[in-house]
C-alpha cells in the first residue's frame, strides 16, 4: 500500500466565483508545495479544465477529474471519477441540464478555459454557477452508475446537503461526507465519516490546504476511487 495525501475539492479559474490565478500550473505547483500527491478538480457543474490540470501535472500529482455539481435542490455534491473520458461525458450531460443563461462576466467574474501550458484557450459562455436539473438521488445514481463517487460538499454551511434538507437521506448511497475547514461536524451527520478539503477558490487558500492521508494500492485516479470506495463501504 502507498501512502497519498488528498485535497480533493478544488476549483480552476473556469469557476466564476474562482480567482483568475487557479490555472493547472499553480494549481499543480502550489498543490505539490502543500504536500499533497492526489487532487481532484472540481468546477461548478464542468470538468472542461481537468484534463489540463492533469496533462499539467504529469507524473507529479494524480488528478481526479470532478465536478461540484448543484441540484434542483440548491446543494452541492462533489462527484469525482476515476476516468477522464467518463467524468467529461458526464460532465456534458451536467452541462445539459443548465438553465440557458449567459455568464455576465463584470457579475459573476470570467470563467476560462486552459490548456495544460495555463494559456487561455477560450471561456465558458453559459452561466455555471447555476442549479441543473438533477436531484439529489438521481445524480447519486448516475454517478454511482458511471463507477464514479458522490461526496456531499461543505455539509455544514450554504449549500450543504443537511444545511438544504436538514439531514441525509438514508437511502442515498453516500459513504463520505465533506465538513469545512474549521467547522464542527454537524450532529445530524455524525453517523458518516468525513474529510476536510480546502474548496480552494484562489492560491492563498490552496496553500492553506492541509491534505488528509489514504492508503492505495494503485497509483492513478481509478486507484484513488477504489481505495476510497474500499476505506468508506457503504453501511
Ligand atoms: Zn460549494
Ligand atoms: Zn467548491
Amino acid at each position: 500500500m502507498i501512502k497519498v495525501r488528498c485535497d480533493l475539492h478544488i476549483h480552476t479559474a473556469l469557476s466564476p466565483c474562482a480567482n483568475r490565478e487557479m490555472t493547472p500550473t499553480n494549481i499543480v505547483n502550489m498543490a505539490t508545495l502543500v504536500g499533497a500527491s492526489v487532487i481532484a478538480i472540481t468546477d461548478h457543474n464542468s470538468c472542461r479544465n481537468a484534463r489540463a490540470v492533469a496533462e499539467a501535472a504529469g507524473q507529479k500529482l494524480i488528478v481526479l477529474p470532478g465536478l461540484e455539481v448543484w441540484t434542483k435542490e440548491d446543494v452541492h455534491m462533489l462527484c469525482l471519477f476515476g476516468n477522464m473520458a467518463i467524468a467529461e461525458s458526464f460532465g456534458a450531460d451536467v452541462y445539459a441540464r443548465l438553465p440557458a443563461r449567459q455568464g455576465d462576466s463584470d457579475l459573476f467574474g470570467q470563467q476560462y478555459f486552459f490548456d495544460a501550458g495555463s494559456r487561455i484557450i477560450g471561456w465558458e459562455e453559459q452561466l455555471l454557477l447555476s442549479p441543473t436539473t438533477f436531484g439529489v438521488d438521481e445524480l447519486c445514481r448516475v454517478v454511482l452508475d458511471l463507477g464514479g463517487m458522490v461526496i456531499p460538499a461543505h455539509v455544514d454551511r450554504t449549500y450543504g446537503l443537511t444545511t438544504q434538507l436538514g439531514f441525509i437521506p438514508e437511502h442515498l448511497p453516500i459513504r463520505l461526507i465533506e465538513v469545512s475547514k474549521g467547522r464542527k461536524q454537524p450532529a445530524s451527520t455524525r453517523s458518516y465519516p468525513y474529510v476536510t478539503n480546502s474548496d480552494a477558490h484562489n492560491l492563498s487558500a490552496l496553500a492553506a490546504s492541509v491534505p488528509w492521508e489514504l492508503e492505495i494500492e494503485k497509483c492513478s485516479p481509478e486507484g484513488v476511487v477504489k481505495a476510497l470506495k474500499e476505506k468508506y463501504p457503504y453501511e
